[in-house]
């Protein structure tokens, strides 16, 4: 019992199946999360598959901030997640409420309607910073269940912090 169940942890690990839940953000968050996804950053590289039902995830996504009218609704999608779950806020939106914040209706961010495990801000947080946010999930799994992501897979580093570049125009582009 004691191998199999260290082998489903280290399953989980290797590859956490995420779903998406967007509870009425601008759609900002979502399109970095698609580019996060896509074969530049690759985050499917650490082994995350995008799944259409909250009953095959493991994380939950969740960008956008919390009314009283979602509220019901994400708390029923969660409930369908089996056990153990994790909820990853993305965006000022989902970690606060953020621009949102104090309009008639909003409650505020994910965790005024379910646990949040982690939080990555920004309005919309760059790719890399959703990269960074499941590196950071992803390692703290890993020291719950006492498995190492490096022993799982050598080539599982820490995804480069963006740099900023400043071009001749003045703007500045970001390097990921
Ligand atoms: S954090 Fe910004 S980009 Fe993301 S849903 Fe909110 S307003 Fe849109």
């Amino acid at each position: 019992m004691g191998f199999l169940r260290r082998l489903v942890d280290k399953a989980k690990i290797k590859s956490p199946w995420v779903f998406h839940f967007n509870s009425g953000g601008c759609n900002g968050c979502d399109i970095e999360i698609i580019a996060a996804l896509m074969p530049r950053l690759d985050l499917e590289r650490f082994g995350v598959k995008l799944v259409g039902s909250p009953r095959h995830a493991d994380i939950m996504l969740c960008t956008g901030p919390v009314t009283e009218q979602i509220k019901p609704r994400l708390q029923r999608i969660y409930e369908q997640m089996a056990e153990p779950k994790y909820v990853v806020a993305i965006g000022s939106c989902a970690c606060s409420g953020g621009v949102f914040r104090g309009a008639y209706n909003v409650l505020g961010g994910v965790d005024q309607a379910i646990p949040v495990t982690a939080y990555v801000p920004g309005c919309p947080p760059k790719p890399s910073a959703i990269m960074h946010g499941a590196y950071q999930l992803l390692q703290v799994l890993a020291e719950i269940m006492g498995v190492s992501p490096k022993e799982l897979a050598p080539e599982f580093e820490e995804p480069p912090a963006p740099t900023v570049d400043t071009t001749e125009t003045g703007a500045e582009v970001a390097q990921t």
